[in-house]
């Protein structure tokens, strides 16, 4: 794998023949934690490209395999990267967060509008028809990654009364989880399920793709469906740096939960292994004194 410029490029990626991204449910927590060059060579070193390639070239995963140029941008693997982490963030404010918790976290991934701008969208509303609610108020907008739109913004339009919003519980969270919808729908546009014969007559379901990056938001609406209520899946934070997995069982009394251990790693969680390290090392410093 090498960097040059912007890009990631490797000659033959290694593939294990039997790894099928869709079964890999926790790759939104491996890459969420991809947050510079050496982190996201790492995950593509591991689990393959993102499909920058792919998503521009118009060809599905298995097809741009076969094409010279597959390669990453960088700057839009970490754009992405900092999405499904706001996603991640979302899911988890949505089930554990208090309001105020929800709201900082869409907070913090707001660009205020210009005063130009706020006109520009109340001129685009219609003059009558507001009913009982009143006037919309304008929308929000994100900073967020969208397919291969780096920049692209999330539009949210808010009904409120005059320009001022309240914060009520129901509209925060209805907001939160419509803008959790808008970003897995859009980023797993190429997402479908496909029919395929095994043996001679046994039909078998999978998905096409277009790229890897629309297998991790597929997992992370699943991930948002879990987390509600009675589906008997849950979904754990890690007790070492708070990232969200899916868990496969309920945590033991007292035992703190971690981060599942990622592809070939084994049943060792590296977070699991920071941590018992850090007690170490904080017992042994307490005994020397
Ligand atoms: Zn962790």
């Amino acid at each position: 794998m090498v960097l040059s410029g912007d890009r990631l490029k490797a000659k033959d990626l290694w593939r294990d023949a039997g790894y099928d991204p869709f079964k890999q449910r926790n790759l939104p927590n491996a890459f969420a934690k991809v947050k510079d060059a050496k982190s996201a060579i790492r995950f593509v070193e591991r689990y393959g490209f993102l499909g920058y390639a792919s998503l521009k070239s118009g060809l599905d995963a298995d097809d741009q395999r076969w094409q010279e140029d597959e390669e990453d941008l960088l700057p839009w693997i970490l754009g992405q990267a900092d999405t499904v982490r706001f996603a991640l963030d979302i899911i988890g404010m949505l089930e554990h967060g208090t309001l105020r918790e929800l709201r900082n976290t869409l907070k913090s991934r707001q660009v205020s509008l210009t005063e130009s701008e706020i006109t520009e969208q109340l001129q685009k509303l219609p003059i009558v028809g507001w009913g009982a609610e009143g006037p919309p108020n304008v929308t929000f907008r994100y900073n967020c990654t969208i397919g291969l739109e780096t920049l692209d913004h999330y539009y949210s339009a808010w009904k409120t009364r005059g320009r001022f919003m309240t914060w009520d519980e129901d509209r925060v969270r209805s907001h939160a989880a419509e803008l959790l919808t808008a970003l897995v729908n859009r980023n797993t546009a190429h997402v479908r399920p496909v029919f395929f014969c095994e043996g001679n007559d046994r039909l078998q379901m999978t998905y096409d793709y277009r790229a890897l990056i629309e297998v991790i938001w597929h997992h992370i609406g699943n991930m948002a469906m879990m987390s509600q209520e009675g589906t008997g899946v849950r979904i754990g934070v890690c007790h070492e740096c708070g990232s969200l997995f899916v868990a496969s069982r309920r945590p033991r009394e007292g035992h703190p939960e971690f981060c599942p251990p990622e592809m070939y790693e084994g049943k060792g969680s590296r977070c699991g292994l920071r941590h018992r390290m850090r007690e170490r090392r904080e017992r042994m410093k307490r005994k020397g004194k």
